[in-house]
Protein backbone atom coordinates (compact mmCIF):
# COMPACT_ATOMS: atom_id res chain seq x y z
CA UNK A 1 0.00 0.00 0.00
CA UNK A 2 1.24 3.35 -1.18
CA UNK A 3 1.17 6.57 0.70
CA UNK A 4 -1.13 7.54 -2.09
CA UNK A 5 -3.88 4.78 -1.47
CA UNK A 6 -3.87 0.97 -2.13
CA UNK A 7 -5.85 1.23 -5.41
CA UNK A 8 -5.27 -0.94 -9.10
CA UNK A 9 -2.39 0.48 -11.64
CA UNK A 10 -4.68 1.34 -14.47
CA UNK A 11 -3.73 1.83 -17.95
CA UNK A 12 -5.75 2.86 -21.01
CA UNK A 13 -5.73 4.73 -24.47
CA UNK A 14 -6.32 8.39 -23.75
CA UNK A 15 -6.13 9.42 -27.42
CA UNK A 16 -9.44 8.36 -30.00
CA UNK A 17 -9.10 4.92 -31.55
CA UNK A 18 -8.27 6.14 -34.60
CA UNK A 19 -5.00 6.89 -36.38
CA UNK A 20 -3.39 10.06 -36.25
CA UNK A 21 0.08 11.16 -36.06
CA UNK A 22 0.63 10.47 -32.28
CA UNK A 23 -1.21 8.51 -29.77
CA UNK A 24 -0.88 8.80 -25.93
CA UNK A 25 -1.67 5.93 -23.38
CA UNK A 26 -2.00 6.42 -19.72
CA UNK A 27 -0.60 4.46 -16.63
CA UNK A 28 -1.67 5.74 -13.73
CA UNK A 29 -1.28 4.12 -9.60
CA UNK A 30 1.20 3.03 -7.29
CA UNK A 31 2.95 0.35 -9.55
CA UNK A 32 3.02 2.85 -12.70
CA UNK A 33 6.89 2.80 -12.87
CA UNK A 34 7.81 -0.65 -12.78
CA UNK A 35 4.62 -1.52 -15.09
CA UNK A 36 5.84 0.91 -17.28
CA UNK A 37 9.62 0.19 -17.35
CA UNK A 38 8.46 -3.61 -18.35
CA UNK A 39 7.26 -2.24 -21.63
CA UNK A 40 9.84 0.44 -22.24
CA UNK A 41 13.84 0.88 -22.70
CA UNK A 42 15.31 4.18 -22.81
CA UNK A 43 17.42 5.60 -25.60
CA UNK A 44 19.64 6.67 -22.49
CA UNK A 45 19.68 3.51 -20.35
CA UNK A 46 17.55 5.65 -17.16
CA UNK A 47 15.12 3.30 -15.66
CA UNK A 48 11.67 5.55 -15.23
CA UNK A 49 11.40 4.73 -11.71
CA UNK A 50 14.85 7.01 -11.31
CA UNK A 51 13.08 9.69 -13.50
CA UNK A 52 12.43 13.12 -12.33
CA UNK A 53 8.39 14.61 -11.88
CA UNK A 54 7.53 16.12 -15.51
CA UNK A 55 10.73 14.77 -17.38
CA UNK A 56 10.74 12.83 -20.42
CA UNK A 57 12.77 9.85 -21.73
CA UNK A 58 13.10 9.26 -25.55
CA UNK A 59 13.13 5.50 -26.05
CA UNK A 60 11.65 2.39 -27.57
CA UNK A 61 8.15 0.64 -26.18
CA UNK A 62 8.06 -2.86 -25.73
CA UNK A 63 5.30 -5.77 -26.91
CA UNK A 64 3.81 -8.12 -24.56
CA UNK A 65 6.67 -10.30 -25.41
CA UNK A 66 9.20 -7.70 -24.99
CA UNK A 67 9.92 -7.02 -28.74
CA UNK A 68 10.07 -3.91 -29.65
CA UNK A 69 6.90 -2.33 -30.65
CA UNK A 70 7.80 1.64 -31.84
CA UNK A 71 9.25 4.64 -30.53
CA UNK A 72 8.40 7.62 -29.00
CA UNK A 73 8.79 9.28 -25.10
CA UNK A 74 7.78 8.51 -21.83
CA UNK A 75 6.72 11.55 -19.72
CA UNK A 76 6.63 10.76 -16.23
CA UNK A 77 4.68 12.51 -13.14
CA UNK A 78 5.23 11.99 -9.98
CA UNK A 79 2.66 11.43 -7.02
CA UNK A 80 1.27 13.66 -5.54
CA UNK A 81 2.00 16.02 -8.32
CA UNK A 82 -0.01 14.35 -11.34
CA UNK A 83 -3.58 14.22 -12.36
CA UNK A 84 -4.62 11.72 -10.43
CA UNK A 85 -2.40 12.17 -7.73
CA UNK A 86 -0.71 9.16 -8.18
CA UNK A 87 2.42 8.09 -10.15
CA UNK A 88 1.55 8.87 -13.54
CA UNK A 89 3.33 7.56 -16.66
CA UNK A 90 2.44 8.95 -20.12
CA UNK A 91 3.42 7.14 -23.07
CA UNK A 92 3.45 8.95 -27.03
CA UNK A 93 3.62 6.57 -29.70
CA UNK A 94 2.73 6.70 -33.15
CA UNK A 95 -0.90 6.74 -33.65
CA UNK A 96 -1.82 3.59 -35.57
CA UNK A 97 -3.94 1.80 -34.39
CA UNK A 98 -2.30 -1.87 -34.27
CA UNK A 99 0.66 0.00 -32.46
CA UNK A 100 -1.68 1.46 -29.33
CA UNK A 101 -3.73 -1.63 -29.05
CA UNK A 102 -0.12 -3.57 -28.52
CA UNK A 103 1.18 -0.91 -26.22
CA UNK A 104 -1.80 -1.16 -24.36
CA UNK A 105 -1.77 -4.93 -24.69
CA UNK A 106 1.60 -4.76 -23.25
CA UNK A 107 1.03 -2.68 -20.24
CA UNK A 108 -1.56 -4.98 -19.12
CA UNK A 109 0.19 -8.23 -19.34
CA UNK A 110 3.15 -5.98 -17.61
CA UNK A 111 0.23 -5.64 -14.71
CA UNK A 112 -1.87 -2.60 -15.14
CA UNK A 113 -5.54 -3.18 -15.42
CA UNK A 114 -7.60 -1.36 -18.06
CA UNK A 115 -9.31 1.64 -17.05
CA UNK A 116 -12.82 2.09 -16.43
CA UNK A 117 -14.36 4.99 -18.10
CA UNK A 118 -13.35 8.65 -16.06
CA UNK A 119 -11.56 6.55 -13.62
CA UNK A 120 -8.16 8.75 -13.99
CA UNK A 121 -10.69 11.64 -13.32
CA UNK A 122 -12.51 9.72 -10.55
CA UNK A 123 -9.28 9.35 -8.68
CA UNK A 124 -8.32 12.83 -9.24
CA UNK A 125 -11.83 13.97 -6.99
CA UNK A 126 -11.02 10.79 -4.55
CA UNK A 127 -7.49 12.36 -4.30
CA UNK A 128 -8.99 15.44 -3.44
CA UNK A 129 -7.48 17.14 -6.44
CA UNK A 130 -10.87 18.69 -8.14
CA UNK A 131 -14.81 18.79 -6.67
CA UNK A 132 -17.60 17.09 -8.30
CA UNK A 133 -18.64 19.60 -10.19
CA UNK A 134 -14.99 20.53 -11.43
CA UNK A 135 -14.58 16.87 -12.61
CA UNK A 136 -17.95 16.94 -14.76
CA UNK A 137 -16.33 20.18 -16.04
CA UNK A 138 -13.26 18.05 -17.31
CA UNK A 139 -16.21 16.29 -19.81
CA UNK A 140 -17.78 19.55 -20.87
CA UNK A 141 -14.13 20.99 -21.62
CA UNK A 142 -13.69 18.44 -24.02
CA UNK A 143 -16.88 18.12 -25.42
CA UNK A 144 -16.94 21.90 -25.84
CA UNK A 145 -17.79 22.62 -29.57
CA UNK A 146 -17.18 26.44 -29.89
CA UNK A 147 -15.72 29.35 -28.10
CA UNK A 148 -18.27 29.91 -26.16
CA UNK A 149 -18.92 26.64 -24.64
CA UNK A 150 -15.10 26.16 -24.10
CA UNK A 151 -15.09 29.79 -22.06
CA UNK A 152 -18.06 28.72 -19.52
CA UNK A 153 -16.37 24.65 -19.01
CA UNK A 154 -13.01 25.96 -18.39
CA UNK A 155 -14.94 28.61 -15.67
CA UNK A 156 -16.90 25.48 -14.32
CA UNK A 157 -13.03 24.13 -14.41
CA UNK A 158 -12.13 26.53 -12.36
CA UNK A 159 -14.64 26.13 -9.84
CA UNK A 160 -17.38 28.33 -10.52
CA UNK A 161 -20.23 26.66 -9.63
CA UNK A 162 -18.54 25.10 -6.77
CA UNK A 163 -17.85 28.93 -5.85
CA UNK A 164 -21.28 29.92 -6.10
CA UNK A 165 -22.79 26.93 -3.92
CA UNK A 166 -20.31 27.60 -1.32
CA UNK A 167 -21.92 30.97 -0.95
CA UNK A 168 -25.44 28.96 -0.45
CA UNK A 169 -23.62 26.66 2.09
CA UNK A 170 -21.89 28.95 4.16
CA UNK A 171 -25.70 30.53 4.54
CA UNK A 172 -27.27 27.37 5.37
CA UNK A 173 -24.83 26.85 7.69
CA UNK A 174 -25.17 29.94 9.49
CA UNK A 175 -28.95 29.30 9.63
CA UNK A 176 -28.05 25.76 11.48
CA UNK A 177 -25.92 27.57 13.69
CA UNK A 178 -28.10 30.19 14.92
CA UNK A 179 -30.13 26.71 15.55
CA UNK A 180 -27.80 25.07 17.38
CA UNK A 181 -27.05 27.83 19.46
CA UNK A 182 -29.96 28.49 20.58
CA UNK A 183 -31.19 25.00 21.26
CA UNK A 184 -28.11 23.78 22.87
CA UNK A 185 -27.17 26.81 24.96
CA UNK A 186 -30.53 27.93 26.14
CA UNK A 187 -28.94 29.21 29.80
CA UNK A 188 -26.26 31.04 28.31
CA UNK A 189 -28.24 34.10 27.02
CA UNK A 190 -27.55 33.46 23.85
CA UNK A 191 -30.10 35.62 22.12
CA UNK A 192 -33.00 33.07 20.41
CA UNK A 193 -32.72 33.45 17.45
CA UNK A 194 -36.40 34.83 16.08
CA UNK A 195 -38.15 32.32 13.36
CA UNK A 196 -38.96 36.01 11.81
CA UNK A 197 -34.99 36.61 11.47
CA UNK A 198 -34.79 32.83 10.49
CA UNK A 199 -37.12 33.52 7.79
CA UNK A 200 -34.97 36.26 6.33
CA UNK A 201 -31.75 34.09 6.57
CA UNK A 202 -33.81 31.54 4.87
CA UNK A 203 -35.65 33.48 1.91
CA UNK A 204 -32.02 34.42 0.87
CA UNK A 205 -31.34 30.99 0.61
CA UNK A 206 -34.25 29.91 -1.39
CA UNK A 207 -33.66 32.71 -3.64
CA UNK A 208 -29.98 32.16 -4.08
CA UNK A 209 -31.05 28.40 -4.98
CA UNK A 210 -33.44 29.51 -7.04
CA UNK A 211 -31.15 31.93 -9.28
CA UNK A 212 -28.80 29.30 -9.49
CA UNK A 213 -31.24 26.65 -11.03
CA UNK A 214 -32.49 28.96 -13.61
CA UNK A 215 -29.07 29.04 -15.09
CA UNK A 216 -29.36 25.45 -15.86
CA UNK A 217 -31.62 26.53 -18.81
CA UNK A 218 -28.29 27.57 -20.39
CA UNK A 219 -25.96 25.66 -18.81
CA UNK A 220 -27.99 22.75 -21.40
CA UNK A 221 -27.66 24.66 -24.33
CA UNK A 222 -24.24 25.03 -23.62
CA UNK A 223 -23.54 21.82 -23.10
CA UNK A 224 -26.37 20.48 -25.79
CA UNK A 225 -26.91 22.99 -27.95
CA UNK A 226 -30.43 24.47 -29.43
CA UNK A 227 -32.40 21.47 -30.09
CA UNK A 228 -34.70 22.48 -32.95
CA UNK A 229 -37.33 21.00 -34.74
CA UNK A 230 -38.30 22.30 -39.19
CA UNK A 231 -41.85 22.15 -39.46
CA UNK A 232 -43.96 23.46 -42.44
CA UNK A 233 -46.20 22.13 -45.28
CA UNK A 234 -44.90 19.52 -47.50
CA UNK A 235 -42.64 21.06 -50.57
CA UNK A 236 -41.87 24.36 -48.55
CA UNK A 237 -38.49 23.47 -48.25
CA UNK A 238 -37.61 21.64 -45.20
CA UNK A 239 -35.43 19.13 -46.33
CA UNK A 240 -33.40 21.38 -48.42
CA UNK A 241 -32.97 23.59 -45.25
CA UNK A 242 -31.68 20.94 -43.13
CA UNK A 243 -29.67 19.70 -45.56
CA UNK A 244 -28.08 23.57 -45.97
CA UNK A 245 -27.27 23.54 -42.48
CA UNK A 246 -26.01 20.01 -41.99
CA UNK A 247 -24.08 20.12 -45.12
CA UNK A 248 -24.66 17.01 -46.27
CA UNK A 249 -27.39 14.97 -48.34
CA UNK A 250 -28.91 13.24 -45.44
CA UNK A 251 -32.53 13.38 -45.78
CA UNK A 252 -34.27 12.71 -49.23
CA UNK A 253 -35.37 15.81 -51.12
CA UNK A 254 -38.13 15.56 -53.79
CA UNK A 255 -40.72 16.84 -55.11
CA UNK A 256 -43.74 14.61 -54.19
CA UNK A 257 -45.43 15.76 -50.83
CA UNK A 258 -44.78 13.61 -47.70
CA UNK A 259 -41.51 12.02 -48.90
CA UNK A 260 -39.73 12.57 -45.77
CA UNK A 261 -40.64 9.63 -43.46
CA UNK A 262 -38.28 9.49 -40.53
CA UNK A 263 -36.79 11.42 -38.12
CA UNK A 264 -33.37 12.32 -38.59
CA UNK A 265 -31.07 14.15 -36.21
CA UNK A 266 -28.36 16.48 -36.71
CA UNK A 267 -26.04 18.02 -34.83
CA UNK A 268 -25.30 21.17 -37.21
CA UNK A 269 -22.60 23.76 -36.06
CA UNK A 270 -23.85 27.26 -37.02
CA UNK A 271 -20.60 29.64 -36.22
CA UNK A 272 -21.03 29.70 -32.25
CA UNK A 273 -23.99 28.41 -32.49
CA UNK A 274 -24.86 24.58 -31.97
CA UNK A 275 -27.83 23.08 -32.93
CA UNK A 276 -29.46 19.71 -32.66
CA UNK A 277 -32.29 19.51 -35.45
CA UNK A 278 -34.51 17.53 -36.02
CA UNK A 279 -36.06 16.73 -39.26
CA UNK A 280 -39.27 15.46 -39.21
CA UNK A 281 -42.03 14.52 -41.74
CA UNK A 282 -44.50 16.95 -42.84
CA UNK A 283 -47.08 17.33 -39.70
CA UNK A 284 -50.59 16.80 -41.62
CA UNK A 285 -53.56 14.48 -41.52
CA UNK A 286 -52.25 11.43 -43.49
CA UNK A 287 -53.32 7.61 -44.32
CA UNK A 288 -49.84 6.20 -44.95
CA UNK A 289 -49.07 4.37 -42.26
CA UNK A 290 -44.70 4.54 -42.22
CA UNK A 291 -45.70 8.19 -42.57
CA UNK A 292 -47.93 8.19 -39.61
CA UNK A 293 -45.24 6.81 -37.21
CA UNK A 294 -42.66 9.53 -38.51
CA UNK A 295 -45.70 12.35 -37.62
CA UNK A 296 -46.07 10.57 -34.12
CA UNK A 297 -42.03 11.10 -33.60
CA UNK A 298 -42.67 14.60 -34.87
CA UNK A 299 -44.96 15.37 -32.15
CA UNK A 300 -42.03 13.96 -29.25
CA UNK A 301 -39.58 15.48 -30.82
CA UNK A 302 -41.84 18.99 -30.67
CA UNK A 303 -42.55 18.86 -27.12
CA UNK A 304 -38.56 18.54 -26.42
CA UNK A 305 -37.80 20.98 -28.19
CA UNK A 306 -36.14 24.81 -27.69
CA UNK A 307 -36.82 25.96 -31.02
CA UNK A 308 -39.37 25.48 -33.73
CA UNK A 309 -38.05 26.54 -37.04
CA UNK A 310 -41.29 26.80 -38.76
CA UNK A 311 -40.97 26.93 -42.82
CA UNK A 312 -43.12 28.78 -45.73
CA UNK A 313 -42.37 28.98 -49.40
CA UNK A 314 -42.46 32.38 -49.74
CA UNK A 315 -42.55 32.12 -53.87
CA UNK A 316 -46.85 30.34 -53.21
CA UNK A 317 -49.15 33.06 -51.90
CA UNK A 318 -49.79 32.12 -48.01
CA UNK A 319 -52.88 29.99 -47.88
CA UNK A 320 -54.37 29.40 -44.50
CA UNK A 321 -53.49 25.50 -44.57
CA UNK A 322 -49.95 27.26 -43.84
CA UNK A 323 -51.14 28.21 -40.16
CA UNK A 324 -52.63 25.00 -39.63
CA UNK A 325 -49.35 23.12 -38.77
CA UNK A 326 -48.95 25.96 -36.38
CA UNK A 327 -51.97 25.63 -34.48
CA UNK A 328 -50.63 21.56 -33.49
CA UNK A 329 -47.37 22.99 -32.07
CA UNK A 330 -46.50 23.54 -28.06
CA UNK A 331 -45.70 27.40 -27.42
CA UNK A 332 -42.03 27.69 -27.87
CA UNK A 333 -39.78 30.20 -29.40
CA UNK A 334 -40.35 30.40 -32.65
CA UNK A 335 -38.60 31.42 -36.08
CA UNK A 336 -40.42 31.71 -39.04
CA UNK A 337 -38.42 30.74 -42.13
CA UNK A 338 -39.92 32.38 -45.56
CA UNK A 339 -37.95 30.62 -47.66
CA UNK A 340 -37.33 30.35 -51.79
CA UNK A 341 -35.90 33.99 -51.43
CA UNK A 342 -34.48 33.48 -54.71
CA UNK A 343 -37.59 33.66 -56.93
CA UNK A 344 -40.33 36.18 -56.77
CA UNK A 345 -41.16 36.48 -53.08
CA UNK A 346 -45.64 36.41 -52.78
CA UNK A 347 -45.85 37.88 -49.19
CA UNK A 348 -43.73 39.99 -46.71
CA UNK A 349 -43.09 39.34 -43.33
CA UNK A 350 -45.56 42.01 -42.21
CA UNK A 351 -47.76 39.25 -43.53
CA UNK A 352 -46.84 36.75 -41.43
CA UNK A 353 -46.42 38.49 -38.47
CA UNK A 354 -50.47 39.37 -38.89
CA UNK A 355 -50.77 35.49 -38.80
CA UNK A 356 -48.73 34.28 -35.57
CA UNK A 357 -47.05 35.97 -33.02
CA UNK A 358 -43.42 34.80 -34.13
CA UNK A 359 -40.07 35.52 -31.92
CA UNK A 360 -38.29 36.60 -35.58
CA UNK A 361 -39.20 36.21 -38.93
CA UNK A 362 -36.60 35.86 -41.65
CA UNK A 363 -36.10 35.31 -45.48
CA UNK A 364 -33.83 32.65 -47.24
CA UNK A 365 -33.37 30.27 -49.53
CA UNK A 366 -32.48 27.53 -48.57
CA UNK A 367 -31.30 26.12 -52.42
CA UNK A 368 -28.67 28.64 -52.74
CA UNK A 369 -27.29 28.70 -49.19
CA UNK A 370 -28.56 32.77 -48.50
CA UNK A 371 -29.86 34.03 -45.41
CA UNK A 372 -27.71 31.51 -42.95
CA UNK A 373 -26.33 34.43 -41.05
CA UNK A 374 -29.88 35.29 -40.23
CA UNK A 375 -30.68 32.58 -38.62
CA UNK A 376 -27.51 32.45 -36.92
CA UNK A 377 -28.23 36.00 -35.74
CA UNK A 378 -31.58 35.16 -34.86
CA UNK A 379 -31.00 32.15 -32.85
CA UNK A 380 -28.17 33.33 -30.61
CA UNK A 381 -30.21 36.25 -30.05
CA UNK A 382 -32.93 34.08 -28.50
CA UNK A 383 -30.84 31.61 -26.63
CA UNK A 384 -27.28 32.61 -26.15
CA UNK A 385 -27.91 34.97 -23.19
CA UNK A 386 -24.06 36.86 -23.50
CA UNK A 387 -25.01 38.38 -20.27
CA UNK A 388 -24.59 35.51 -18.09
CA UNK A 389 -20.47 35.36 -17.19
CA UNK A 390 -18.96 31.90 -17.13
CA UNK A 391 -17.86 32.96 -13.58
CA UNK A 392 -20.55 33.23 -11.85
CA UNK A 393 -21.06 29.88 -11.85
CA UNK A 394 -24.27 27.82 -13.73
CA UNK A 395 -25.23 24.21 -13.69
CA UNK A 396 -24.77 22.38 -16.74
CA UNK A 397 -25.93 18.83 -16.47
CA UNK A 398 -29.40 16.85 -14.78
CA UNK A 399 -27.48 15.75 -11.42
CA UNK A 400 -26.87 18.85 -10.48
CA UNK A 401 -30.00 20.04 -11.58
CA UNK A 402 -31.48 17.54 -9.39
CA UNK A 403 -29.17 18.42 -6.45
CA UNK A 404 -30.38 22.25 -6.35
CA UNK A 405 -34.13 21.19 -6.45
CA UNK A 406 -33.96 19.05 -3.67
CA UNK A 407 -31.90 21.76 -1.78
CA UNK A 408 -34.58 23.94 -2.48
CA UNK A 409 -37.62 21.88 -1.54
CA UNK A 410 -35.69 21.45 1.89
CA UNK A 411 -35.67 25.02 2.21
CA UNK A 412 -38.97 25.91 0.86
CA UNK A 413 -40.65 23.25 3.52
CA UNK A 414 -38.28 24.99 6.34
CA UNK A 415 -40.01 27.86 5.56
CA UNK A 416 -43.63 26.36 5.51
CA UNK A 417 -42.59 24.66 8.70
CA UNK A 418 -41.59 28.36 10.14
CA UNK A 419 -44.90 30.01 8.73
CA UNK A 420 -47.39 26.94 10.50
CA UNK A 421 -45.52 27.54 13.78
CA UNK A 422 -43.92 24.42 13.97
CA UNK A 423 -40.48 23.18 16.55
CA UNK A 424 -37.10 24.90 15.42
CA UNK A 425 -35.56 20.92 15.60
CA UNK A 426 -38.07 20.18 12.60
CA UNK A 427 -37.13 23.32 10.43
CA UNK A 428 -33.42 22.20 11.80
CA UNK A 429 -33.78 18.71 10.14
CA UNK A 430 -35.17 19.89 7.38
CA UNK A 431 -32.11 22.34 6.30
CA UNK A 432 -29.75 19.73 7.24
CA UNK A 433 -31.30 17.71 4.76
CA UNK A 434 -31.34 21.02 2.47
CA UNK A 435 -27.16 20.77 2.88
CA UNK A 436 -26.69 17.12 2.34
CA UNK A 437 -28.30 18.00 -1.40
CA UNK A 438 -25.50 20.91 -1.81
CA UNK A 439 -23.17 18.80 -0.40
CA UNK A 440 -23.93 15.87 -2.98
CA UNK A 441 -23.59 18.50 -5.73
CA UNK A 442 -20.21 19.65 -4.71
CA UNK A 443 -19.22 15.87 -3.96
CA UNK A 444 -18.07 16.91 -0.48
CA UNK A 445 -20.22 14.08 0.83
CA UNK A 446 -21.24 11.72 -1.66
CA UNK A 447 -22.44 8.06 -1.78
CA UNK A 448 -20.12 5.88 -4.00
CA UNK A 449 -23.08 5.43 -6.41
CA UNK A 450 -23.69 8.77 -7.19
CA UNK A 451 -19.37 8.96 -8.14
CA UNK A 452 -19.71 6.06 -10.31
CA UNK A 453 -22.72 7.10 -12.20
CA UNK A 454 -21.16 10.55 -12.69
CA UNK A 455 -17.47 9.19 -14.03
CA UNK A 456 -19.82 5.97 -15.90
CA UNK A 457 -20.30 8.81 -18.29
CA UNK A 458 -16.34 9.67 -19.10
CA UNK A 459 -14.73 8.26 -21.90
CA UNK A 460 -12.12 5.64 -21.08
CA UNK A 461 -8.86 7.14 -21.17
CA UNK A 462 -9.89 10.27 -19.22
P1 LIG B 1 -40.03 19.60 -47.94
O1 LIG B 1 -41.13 18.71 -48.41
O2 LIG B 1 -40.55 20.75 -47.15
O3 LIG B 1 -38.94 18.87 -47.20
O4 LIG B 1 -39.37 20.27 -49.23
P2 LIG B 1 -38.04 19.88 -50.02
O5 LIG B 1 -36.84 20.31 -49.28
O6 LIG B 1 -38.15 18.45 -50.45
O7 LIG B 1 -38.15 20.85 -51.27
C1 LIG B 1 -39.27 20.82 -52.16
C2 LIG B 1 -38.84 21.47 -53.46
O8 LIG B 1 -38.55 22.84 -53.26
C3 LIG B 1 -37.59 20.84 -54.08
O9 LIG B 1 -37.74 20.79 -55.46
C4 LIG B 1 -36.50 21.82 -53.67
O10 LIG B 1 -35.42 21.82 -54.59
C5 LIG B 1 -37.24 23.14 -53.73
N1 LIG B 1 -36.63 24.17 -52.88
C6 LIG B 1 -36.30 24.06 -51.59
N2 LIG B 1 -35.75 25.20 -51.13
C7 LIG B 1 -35.73 26.06 -52.18
C8 LIG B 1 -35.27 27.43 -52.37
O11 LIG B 1 -34.73 28.08 -51.46
N3 LIG B 1 -35.44 27.97 -53.59
C9 LIG B 1 -36.02 27.28 -54.61
N4 LIG B 1 -36.14 27.90 -55.77
N5 LIG B 1 -36.44 26.00 -54.48
C10 LIG B 1 -36.31 25.40 -53.31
Amino acid sequence: MSEYGNQRTIAAISTPEAPGGIAVLRLSGEDAFSIGQRCFRSSSGKAIGDMAGYTCAYGTFLDANGADLDNGIVTVFRAPHSYTGENVVEFSCHGGLYITRCLLESLLHAGADAAQPGEFTQRAFLAGKMTLTQAEAVMDVIGATGERELRFAHAEQRGALFQRVQKIKDQMVHCLGDLAAWADYPEEEIPAVTPEQLKTLLKAVEKALKDTLSTYHYGKILQSGVSAVIVGKPNVGKSTLFNLLSGCQRSIVTDIAGTTRDVVEERVQLGDVTLRLWDTAGLRETSDAIEKIGVELAQNCLQNADLILAVFDGSMPLELTDFDILKQLPQKPMIAIVNKSDQKMQFSSADLAEHCNFSQILTMSAKCGDGLELLQNAIEQLFYNDNIAPESGIVSNTRQKKCIEEALQQIRLALDALEQGKMLDGVTILIEEGLEAILTLTGERVSETVVDDVFSRFCVGK
